[in-house]
C-alpha cells in the first residue's frame, strides 16, 4: 500500500538520491550535503532560509520537493511525562509522535532523557486484539520522508520550546519505533528513513540509540539482524506459550514461538547485545504465574531484558491490567531466577505503553472541531 505524495519528500531524500537528481540538472556535486545541512543542521523552516543556494536552484527545489510532508496540528504538551505532537500528513492522514521525558534526579525537567517514539505505518494490520492500533486496519505505509518528518517536527518543538543558540540545537537520547503500525511490514521505509536518521549528513543519530519493536515477523528480524547499522531490537512476546499468545497476537499462527525464538537468538548473537522483551500484562490473559515461569526460561535462554507493561486500557476493549500484587508477584518469579526485569507502574514513564497506542483517537478527530478548539487556545 503505497501513496504517491505530489512532490517527492525531502526528508525521505539520502546524499546519494539528492546528490544524483542535482546532476542530472548540472548541479555542482557539494549542492546536496549543502541542502541537507540546512534541513537536519540549521532546520530551515523554508527554502529562502537556504541563503546559500542560488536562487534558481531554490525555486526548482521549491517545484520538485515538499520540505516538509508532515505539518503540525497540535503540541499536547502535558503535564505528566509525555508530550504528543499530532501531525498531518499530505493525504490527511493523522499520526502521532510521541516525546517521553524521563526526569533525572534533582536536574529538572528539562535536563531530562528524551525519548522520541515514532510511527511507521497509519493503522496496522496485525490485529493485536489489544492494541487500539490495529482497530480499524491498516490504511497505509508512511514513506520513509515522513518517518524521518516525524523527528524533525520533534526538534522544531524543542527548538521552539527552549531557544537556544543555534549551536546548540535541541536533540533527543533514544528513538523507539513503537507507534503506530508494525515497522517491519514496512521494511524498505523504514531502513532508508533510520540510515538517514543515522547517517551524518540526515540526523547524525547512533543507531545503538534507536530500537525497533516488532510483532514478530520472523523473516524480517532476520535480514534486520544483517543490516550493517547496529539497531536495537524488541519483540512484544505478550505470550510465554503459543497457546496464550496465539489467543491475542494473530501472528502467532504464522510465526510460532518455535520460529520466533530462533530469530531472536540470530539477532541477539550478531549483534552481542540484549534483546528486549516486552510483556504486556492482562489480567486473566497472561498474567499467571505459570506464564510468569515460562517467561523466565525463555528469557534466561536467550540472555534477553524483559520490560514488564501493566496494559493501558482502551476505549471499547474489555482487557484490563492485573493488580499491583499480581504485578509484583509475576515480576517477582523473573527477578529471583536473575532475569534483567523492569516493570514501570508510574503514569506515562513506560515508553512503550506510552506510545503503543498512539492510534486511540487520531483519525477519529479528524474534522472533529475538538481539535480546531485545542489548536486555538
Ligand atoms: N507493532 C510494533 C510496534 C508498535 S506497538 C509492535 O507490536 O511491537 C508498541 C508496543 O506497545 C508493543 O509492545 C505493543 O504490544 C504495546 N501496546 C499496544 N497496546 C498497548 C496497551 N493498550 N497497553 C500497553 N502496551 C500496549
Ligand atoms: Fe500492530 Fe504492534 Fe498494535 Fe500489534 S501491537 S496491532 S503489531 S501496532
Amino acid at each position: 500500500m503505497k501513496f504517491e505524495p505530489a512532490k517527492r519528500p525531502l526528508t525521505g531524500e539520502t546524499l546519494e538520491s539528492l546528490a544524483s537528481s542535482l546532476a542530472e540538472r548540472g548541479e555542482k556535486p557539494f549542492r546536496a550535503r549543502q541542502i541537507l545541512d540546512w534541513v537536519y543542521k540549521k532546520r530551515a523552516r523554508s527554502w529562502d532560509d537556504m541563503t546559500n543556494l542560488p536562487k534558481g536552484l531554490r525555486s526548482w527545489l521549491d517545484a520538485t520537493f515538499a520540505l516538509m510532508p508532515a505539518s503540525l496540528v497540535l503540541n499536547r504538551h502535558s503535564a505528566d511525562v509525555t508530550d504528543k505532537l499530532l501531525l498531518e500528513l499530505e493525504d490527511g492522514s493523522l499520526i502521532e509522535t510521541v516525546i517521553i521525558r524521563a526526569p533525572q534526579d534533582g536536574v529538572g525537567v528539562d535536563h531530562s532523557r528524551k525519548t522520541i517514539c515514532i510511527s511507521t505505518q497509519v493503522g496496522c494490520a496485525m490485529g493485536c486484539v489489544f492494541c487500539a492500533s490495529g482497530l480499524e486496519g491498516l490504511k497505509r505505509d508512511l514513506g520513509a520522508g515522513e518517518i524521518v518528518a516525524q523527528l524533525l517536527q520533534v526538534c522544531y518543538a524543542e527548538d521552539a520550546r527552549t531557544p537556544r543558540a543555534r549551536a546548540e540545537l535541541a536533540s533527543f537520547d533514544n528513538i523507539v519505533v513503537m507507534g503506530m503500525g508494525e515497522p517491519l511490514a514496512n521494511y524498505d521505509a523504514l531502513i532508508r528513513a533510520l540510515t538517514i536518521v543515522n547517517a551524518d549528513w540526515g540526523l547524525g543519530f547512533g543507531a545503538r540509540r534507536i530500537t525497533v519493536s516488532t510483532s514478530g515477523l520472523v523473516p524480517k528480524i532476520i535480514r534486520l539482524a544483517d543490516e550493517p547499522l547496529g539497531f536495537r531490537l524488541a519483540i512484544s512476546l505478550h505470550g510465554a506459550t503459543d497457546e496464550v499468545r496465539a489467543r491475542i497476537m494473530p501472528i502467532n499462527k504464522a510465526y510460532p514461538l518455535a520460529k520466533l525464538l530462533p530469530a531472536v537468538r540470530t539477532f541477539s548473537e550478531r549483534h552481542g547485545r540484549m534483546v528486549t522483551l516486552e510483556f504486556i500484562l492482562i489480567e486473566g490473559v497472561n498474567d499467571s504465574m505459570d506464564q510468569a515461569r515460562r517467561l523466565r526460561d525463555i528469557s534466561l535462554d536467550l540472555h534477553a531484558h524483559v520490560n514488564l507493561i501493566p496494559y493501558n486500557t482502551v476505549e471499547g476493549l474489555p482487557w484490563k491490567r492485573p493488580e499491583v500484587v499480581r504485578q509484583l508477584a509475576f515480576a517477582d518469579i523473573l527477578e529471583r531466577s536473575g532475569v534483567s526485569v523492569t516493570l514501570r507502574r508510574e503514569k506515562g514513564h513506560d515508553i512503550a505503553a506510552a506510545c503503543g497506542q498512539l492510534r486511540l483517537k487520531t483519525e477519529r478527530e479528524r474534522g472533529d472541531s475538538r481539535v480546531a478548539a485545542e489548536v486555538s487556545t
